[in-house]
């Protein structure tokens, strides 16, 4: 009776035979000699190990390791930020990137990118510019502000202002203001690490004009108010409007800060949401600074705004902090462009991603999804029905909380019988296309919510992919 071959270590190919066969010269040409060598010698260490746990039972030839060096090194060079489609039905999500950029946006990007640019340089007299030069003026010009800067995100700018106008001093806030936005952005942390102390006033449901009154001091750096713009406190409350804040404050010439939040520079009833404070009408309540993000409703590039006094700007900007909390060349460029869209609000929507998505109909929805019902549930086979239902999107970011947008999707079930867990194991294989498909699961069924989908070729093309995995 013979004995089986058992696989040995021996046998196993050397690096340089792997490396000779056509598939290792092709992986050479495509990545290079030194990440297909390091690669191999991966693929080597595996079937070893498998060998020495007794789970091979013949050893590969050197184009099979090769192959399987190829496939590794082909999963590594996939970008790891890469596009995906966002059907989950938020718009600006936080965790998917916010606010997708108008075309204008991408172009300005993409050139100050390739190129030097006058970022800090006057081309007119060649001397020394400002970085905020670009966007001031534009600023101005859409919110009423008397100046303006621009900073990393509005974290960055809530931090800034209460570290200039706070620091050693006390800023007065209402106990229904004190906000968490999400992660570790909390006011009263924020408060310590600007140096400020925190003077809560008032109770959470009813803050009164004479909270702030009986609260300022000689020493009160700052009076805050927040737009609480991921919450709302409904029943017997009362706050106490900025316009009353700003007189309050102002008698005793201490200056009023009001954070945004979200802020929009036009008004969403334009199209069809309910109304967010504007920033212009922030700023002619009479706060003396404003603070808002470039990412959320305004759909342009990560960025935080400071608008108000002049002589308060410019303390601002004194401050060795403004540094460390700046933009670079790339978002600038994307935000100057996205700032001069705003300079045609007839035109707006069709060009500014966020406002457009924000602004189609369950109508319009209801349409995508009967035209993709079909090709969808075709290249899910058998084990999934599909169908056109009616959902609701958000805006997200915290902006306008209770403001729902009536929507559609394609909801996915699993066919017959299947347990639930047949459209958990289908979300993570959408996950892991090519171009990922992100949905959300509710009561039994898969939503794909179509607000923010455009290019319904690219994602058919995607869900072609879903044929070859299990
Ligand atoms: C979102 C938000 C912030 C933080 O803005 P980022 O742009 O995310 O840094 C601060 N304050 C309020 C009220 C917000 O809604």
């Amino acid at each position: 009776m013979d004995t089986p071959i058992r696989p040995s270590l021996r046998d196993l190919p050397a690096v340089d035979a792997v490396l000779k066969t056509p598939s290792g010269q092709l992986a050479i040409a495509r990545f290079g000699r030194l990440p297909v060598t390091q690669a191999v010698r991966g693929a080597l260490d595996e079937v070893r190990a498998r060998l020495l746990a007794g789970k091979l039972a013949s050893l590969p030839t050197p184009d099979h390791v090769a192959l399987a060096a190829t496939s590794a090194l082909e999963g590594a060079a996939r970008a790891s930020l890469a596009p995906l489609f966002n059907l989950t039905g938020t718009v600006l999500h936080t965790n998917l990137g916010r606010a997708l950029l108008a075309e204008e946006a991408v172009a300005a990007a993409t050139a100050a990118m390739r190129s030097a640019v006058a970022l800090e340089f006057d081309l007119s007299t060649g001397t020394r510019g400002e970085r905020d030069d670009h966007v001031r003026d534009l600023l101005i010009e859409l919110t009423g502000a008397e100046d303006a800067t621009v900073v990393n995100n509005n974290a960055a700018a809530v931090l800034l202002v209460l570290n200039t106008l706070g620091l050693g001093k006390e800023a007065i806030v209402s106990r229904g203001e004190l906000i968490e936005i999400g992660g570790a952005f909390r006011m009263p942390d924020i408060m310590a690490r600007a140096g400020v102390r925190l003077i809560e006033v008032g109770t959470t449901n009813r803050t009164h004009a004479r909270d702030y009154e009986g609260a300022l001091t000689p020493e009160t750096g700052l009076v805050l108010k927040v737009h609480t713009s991921n919450y709302r406190i409904e029943g017997f409350t009362k706050e106490v409007s900025a316009r009353e804040l700003a007189s309050i404050a102002g008698a005793r010439g201490v200056p009023l800060v009001n954070d945004l939040g979200s802020g929009t520079l036009v008004d969403l009833a334009r199209i069809g949401l309910a109304h967010e404070p504007t920033v212009r009408e922030a700023v002619a309540e009479g706060a003396d600074l404003v603070t808002f993000s470039g990412d959320k409703l305004l759909g342009g590039p990560q960025t935080g705004f400071i608008v108000g006094r002049k002589d308060l700007i410019a303390k601002v900007n004194r401050n060795p902090m403004k540094r460390a909390l700046r933009v670079d060349k790339i978002r600038l460029a994307a935000l100057e462009a996205t700032l001069k869209l705003y300079r045609d609000p007839d035109r707006l929507a069709a060009r500014l991603p966020t406002l457009r998505l924000l602004a189609r109909t369950r109508d319009e929805l209801r349409a995508v999804a009967e035209r993709l019902t079909a090709p969808v549930a075709a290249r899910l086979g058998p084990g999934f029905t599909v169908e056109v239902a009616d959902c609701t999107s958000q805006i997200g970011s915290g902006a306008l909380p209770l403001e729902t947008l009536a929507s559609a999707a394609l909801a996915i079930r699993p066919a017959g019988d299947a347990s639930g867990g047949a459209l958990n194991g289908l979300a993570t294989r959408l996950r892991g296309l090519p171009v990922p498909v992100i949905g959300r699961v509710n009561e039994g069924a898969l939503l794909l919510d179509l607000r923010c989908l455009e290019d319904e070729a690219g994602f058919l093309a995607s869900l072609d992919a879903l044929g070859a995995a299990p």
